[in-house]
């Protein structure tokens, strides 16, 4: 990290407007800006980790509580029934934007079998 504070720490931090639909000392749950289904949510980690790479046994506790979270949510949303996806980005080849660390909740229409897979692209 560059010391500069991510786009998600700026919208944790209240300089950057977000859609906010939850938030507790841990993480913090907004609407993604760019929703590619009818319910796109991010939750994401107070502590700005730069990816899954960077998981530290010491987050453990903190990434659980993601799960939590996001399965509150869900119920919270109206998609626990029918179904949501979970995505984490890690890197240029999953298309990761942000580097902190964040869960994509997707749901609210059928997702086919993945969502956001691109043709191959040569390496
Ligand atoms: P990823 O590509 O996994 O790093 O995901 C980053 C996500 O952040 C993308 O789906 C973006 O649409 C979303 N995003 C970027 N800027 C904002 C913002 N200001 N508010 C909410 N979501 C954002």
């Amino acid at each position: 990290m560059d010391g500069q504070p991510t786009l998600f720490s700026r919208i944790i931090a209240g300089e950057i407007p977000a859609d906010i639909i939850y938030r507790d000392d841990d993480c913090i749950a907004f609407r993604d800006i760019q929703a590619q289904a009818p319910v796109h949510l991010l939750i994401v980690p107070v502590e700005p980790i730069p990816s899954i790479a960077n998981i530290e046994p010491s987050h453990e506790q903190m990434l659980g509580h993601l799960f939590v979270v996001a399965a509150r949510l869900g119920e919270e949303f109206g998609v626990a029934r029918s179904g949501y996806r979970l995505i984490i980005n890690h890197g240029d080849d999953a298309g990761q934007t942000v580097p902190h660390l964040h869960l994509h909740l997707i749901g609210g229409r059928p997702l086919g079998a993945l969502v956001g897979v691109a043709p191959p692209a040569p390496h």
